[in-house]
């Protein structure tokens, strides 16, 4: 309990220091610096931590050019004190297509990186849907909805996370990625939880409701980037500038992301500035800079967080919680042209839908194997099948909602 009490009058003073100096990006080192102040453990637990990623690193760097996109159940909590808060379905669906986008590196944006961090650029091959299935096995939209009688704002205190206290109780934060939104004191946009900090009750990130999608949020923070952040922290990243930004170009364990010195915060510079020795990477999702100039994650960075997946959040791999092929999700099709058929050497699949997160096309054969696997947003796709001999395929399109499967003859 003193620990909640530490909180609540810290993040109170934030929120006043906030008020003073505009925008507060996120808090989660602020919160892990209030932790590693109250345990003494905490220290010696994140050094063999490290020791376990860079192990994990050492030993699986070489398998990561290898195509194995993982899918993170998700559960978004809202809670709601005046009806604004209750942000609707709409938007919830838009965050978790960002999400999606950016961790694909599908974002439309992603050509606007300067062409020397380009090849920096990584799909994390991490994706993320709305659990399908909840903790008692029943199904579920992975939506909870609840009021708080909290008008000041629950976001960012420890009583989010509480039934009992005005919040809402994680669902098993071994195997889900909650995500509560909810009014935030202040200015601050979320905060996320690093790997082991805190009680296992608390563990998962939250987001202001003002933040969270692209529908229904103003400019800077309207293009869902408060939750690709945060969601980065989740998965063990720091920020660019290291522990803390008094630090000044310190390390945030990846060897891919230019030293920095600068949060860039409320601003969106032009290439190149430089706050220690060499450009910034101000566009990667790790800085604080407004939503709009936010677009990429490292290479560096994407082995940073498929190791804390594989290791220390290796549970959230477990069950088929996503399940995106039941039949219960066949109804929620796709509209979607598939010509000719039967085929030769080309075949064209044309998807109408403009709200898409990225689809994927997938070809199987009578076996069940792949043949093929394309990506892509919306519109009409060309498909080589020169090379594939004569008989009966299955094509599969799919994004994180809806999928179609259609036979396919090849002449
Ligand atoms: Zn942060």
């Amino acid at each position: 309990m003193r620990l909640f009490f530490c909180f609540a009058i810290s993040l109170f003073c934030l929120n006043i220091h906030s008020q003073q100096s505009g925008p507060n990006r996120c808090v989660a080192t602020v919160k892990r610096d209030l932790f590693q102040s109250q345990d003494g453990d905490f220290i010696g637990m994140k050094k063999e931590q490290e020791e376990v990623i860079q192990d994990w690193i050492k030993n699986n760097g070489d398998r990561v050019g290898q195509r194995s996109v993982v899918t993170i159940p998700v559960v978004v909590h809202v809670l709601w004190n005046s009806f604004e808060e209750d942000i609707p379905d709409d938007q919830i669906f838009s965050q978790i297509e960002i999400l999606n986008l950016d961790f694909r590196a599908l974002n439309v944006e992603i050509g606007e990186v300067p062409s020397a961090f380009q090849p920096l650029i990584a799909d994390t091959e991490i994706d993320f849907c709305l659990a399908q299935i909840d903790p008692s096995g029943n199904s579920t939209s992975g939506i909870t909805r609840k009021f708080t009688n909290n008008p000041v704002g629950i976001g960012g205190t420890s009583a989010i996370h509480f039934s009992d206290q005005g919040g809402q109780d994680a669902w098993d934060t071994d195997h889900y990625l909650n995500i509560w939104v909810a009014k935030f004191a202040g200015n601050i946009g979320g905060t996320g939880s690093f790997p082991g900090m805190g009680m296992p009750e608390e563990d998962g990130v939250e987001v202001n409701y003002l933040q969270f999608g692209n529908l229904n949020v103003e400019p800077p923070y309207h293009l869902g980037r408060t939750l690709t952040h945060e969601v980065g922290h989740y998965f063990n990243l720091e920020h660019p500038w290291g522990a803390s930004i008094s630090d000044c170009c310190g390390d945030d364990f990846v060897a891919d992301t230019p030293e920095a010195c600068e949060t860039y915060i409320g601003q969106c510079p032009s290439h190149p500035v430089v706050s220690c020795s060499q450009p910034d990477m101000f566009m990667n999702y790790m800085f604080y800079s407004d939503d709009a100039c936010l677009t990429m994650f490292t290479g560096g960075q994407k082995m940073r967080m498929l190791a804390t997946l594989n290791t220390i959040r290796a549970g959230l791999l477990e069950g088929n919680i996503c399940d995106p092929v039941s039949s219960e999700n066949l109804d929620k099709m796709v509209e979607v042209k598939i010509f000719p058929n039967p085929a030769n050497d080309k075949l064209f699949v044309e998807i109408e839908s403009q709200s898409s997160s990225g689809y994927s096309i997938r070809l199987f054969n009578l076996f069940g194997h792949e043949m093929m696997e394309e990506k892509f947003l919306f519109g009409e796709v060309e498909l080589n099948i020169s090379d594939f001999q004569a008989g009966v395929y299955f094509l599969e399109v799919k994004n994180k909602t809806k999928i179609k499967i259609e036979k396919v003859v090849v002449n």
